[in-house]
């Protein structure tokens, strides 16, 4: 009679054990899963961060060969400009600059306009002063 009790203990603690191990596993799991999640998350933001970086870098680019194609100094805002006449020199161009002011300047205009650049670094070789 106490050996069938006894038994019948065991067999009840006995999967119980096993149950709370398993448990303790699957908690193991879980926290594992959601490592791994945190890392893919984080892998993932930095991706993205890297390819707006990347793309600011791309836009920033793109302006400054735009400027150097229309021949502008480096300061130069990037201003709207399309067909026009220059309120300036009266004068018909492609090109002319849409100013915040509502004015409409042709390129030499615009560049007269501008202090002088404090560097030319377009002047080709430049000789070293000996
Ligand atoms: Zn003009």
């Amino acid at each position: 009679m106490a050996n069938i009790l006894g038994s019948v203990v065991l067999q009840s603690t006995g999967p119980e054990e096993v149950g709370l191990r398993g448990f303790s596993g699957l908690i193991r799991g879980i926290l594992f899963i959601v490592f791994l999640l945190l890392v893919a998350a984080l892998i993932a933001s930095a991706i993205a961060l890297a390819r707006i970086v990347i793309q600011r870098l791309q836009v920033v680019n793109a302006a400054r060969i735009e400027r150097k194609r229309l021949g502008l100094p480096a300061g130069h805002r990037d201003l709207p400009y399309g067909r026009g006449i220059c309120n300036r020199c009266q004068g018909a161009y492609e090109m002319v600059f849409f100013l915040p002011s509502g004015e409409r300047v042709c390129r030499h205009c615009y560049l007269e306009s501008l202090p002088p650049a404090p560097s030319e670094p377009s002047e080709p070789n430049r000789r070293i002063p000996s």
